[in-house]
């Protein structure tokens, strides 16, 4: 990663997450995404004169999660605006949003960037309702209001960002948040999480510089390149002796660069003024006590839990905690005495390459926490050696039947009786005088032939070790 030298540089991230609820945020019609366009409309999200907006109280309910989530302070009371401004995919001309009262404030969120974990301040994070969606096709324009008046949250960072890579991280780590509480499916392709950004540089330790700001950037990658691009950008004019002017610019993802959309003179007037439909809302001490039952332990402090108390990965954390179904999943196998280390080995390993090839998470499939601790448990008592293990996990999935069972039914038990062992050496080694002549004469190489053959005439089910033993017994 590139650290500026002689300027600084400040990052601050607005991003807007959607809230996965049955409803939109102020009326019955569903919140679906990849509905045929304007079916879930209603007069109320169409903002049709008369009709009145009521508040979802799930929409509430998740966006305080998330609040919560990042450590802000929760508003005992906040109110809703509206935010007013012309264009076609706003109905009622005006979006309700939050603006005096946010919901949540002074919050931070702990981000890895190298190695280092850094916190970035939450400004604020303020519930509103989403637009419609524009789609330009050739010289038409059109417009699906399935999307007005889904909930949104979104999210305020302070400028404690530095680089372009620090905001990509930290998305991801709001992704994870988002998806861990079930709020939100935080998928950037889908719309459910967007981004601005603002960005300024300034001579080293002089504080912020003028700030530009960068719009809709719809997938982490933009994200971290229009920011670089806009770093490096001003950092030259700068350079050249110039000034940074104050403006809003897009990433023009076909060109890698940033363009002008319009200039501080043409800013926006939003003219908040409360919402004249909706009661201030008002936390109560169930509302609260449910967040308390809502809340999970956080992606970030997990993984460090992982590696810091059951010995795993750090790369092996990475993986299992990505989702919450998967890392609930690997700690259920260790409530069946499993240990760390080897179930994250066979988790992100052999268990994770059958899943690709069923398309099954781990949680839904036959592997049960329970099989998954049995088999590693066949192989702790010796019963099974590692390559028989592997045949059996294919079997589970195949079966869906206990490890134990498997062993059993298809006769794979480990031979572990020395007598039966030795007798198999003994006559592999009499079928095969030329490969033992080899051997005795200081040619170690046929060794493994041997071994194969033994293992071979075993079924694959003599164990490795006293195989191995043995033949050089016999051998010298
Ligand atoms: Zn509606
Ligand atoms: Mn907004």
């Amino acid at each position: 990663m590139r650290y500026p030298t002689k300027y600084d540089s400040f990052v601050g991230l607005e991003i807007h997450v959607q809230l996965t609820t049955e409803s939109k945020i102020f009326c019955g019609c569903r919140n679906r995404f990849g509905d045929e366009p304007n079916t879930n409309v209603c007069p109320v999200c169409m903002g049709l004169p008369g009709s009145l907006p009521s508040l979802n109280q799930e929409a509430m309910s998740k966006a305080y999660l998330v609040a919560k989530a990042l450590h802000c302070d929760l508003a005992d009371t906040c109110l809703f605006e509206r935010k007013n401004y012309f264009y076609p995919d706003l109905p009622k001309n005006y979006q309700i949003s939050q603006f005096a009262k946010p919901l949540g404030t002074n919050g931070w969120i702990d981000i890895v960037v190298d190695g280092v974990t850094k916190r970035v301040r939450i400004h604020e994070c303020h519930l509103e309702e989403d637009a419609g969606k524009m789609i330009h096709a050739g010289d038409m324009s059109l417009v699906d209001y399935n999307r007005t008046g889904t909930p949104l949250l979104e999210i305020v960072t302070e400028p404690d960002l530095n680089l372009g890579e620090e905001a990509e991280i930290l998305i991801h780590e709001l992704r994870r948040i988002v998806r861990y509480l079930g709020v939100s499916d935080g998928n950037m392709d889908e719309g459910s999480m967007r981004c601005d950004a603002n960005v300024s540089v300034n001579t080293k330790g002089a504080g912020l510089g003028r700030k530009v700001e960068v719009k809709n950037l719809n997938s982490s990658r933009f994200v971290r390149l229009s920011l670089n691009y806009e770093i490096d950008r001003q950092t030259e004019i700068l350079e050249d002796g110039g000034t940074v002017v104050q403006e809003t610019r897009l990433w023009n993802e076909n060109r890698d660069q940033t363009i002008v959309m319009r200039s501080k003179e043409n800013a926006n007037d939003y003219r908040y003024f409360p919402e004249p439909d909706l009661p201030p809302f008002r936390t109560t001490p169930e509302f609260l006590a449910d967040l308390e039952t809502r809340i999970v332990e956080l992606p970030l402090d997990r993984r460090v839990r992982l590696v810091s108390t059951l010995g795993i990965s750090q790369t092996q954390a990475e993986v299992i905690g990505e989702e919450k179904a998967n890392a609930d999943y690997f700690e259920k196998v260790l409530e069946y005495g499993a240990d760390g280390p080897t179930v994250a080995t066979w988790m992100t390993g052999d268990v994770q390459k059958l899943l690709n090839r069923t398309g099954q998470s781990a949680a839904e499939s036959p592997l049960t926490p329970e099989r998954f601790a049995e088999l590693l448990t066949l192989m702790a008592e010796g019963k099974i050696h590692g390559k028989i293990a592997k045949t059996i996990l294919e079997l589970v999935f195949e079966k869906n039947k206990n490890p134990r069972v498997i062993m059993a039914e298809q006769g794979l038990e480990q031979m572990n009786d020395s007598g039966e062992l030795a007798k198999l050496v003994s006559q592999v080694l009499v079928d095969n005088p030329v490969a033992v002549e080899q051997i005795k004469a200081g040619d170690t190489k046929p060794m493994g032939f041997l071994m194969g053959q033994v293992m071979k005439a075993s079924g694959g089910r003599a164990e490795p070790g006293m195989v191995q033993k043995m033949l050089k017994e016999h051998l010298g």
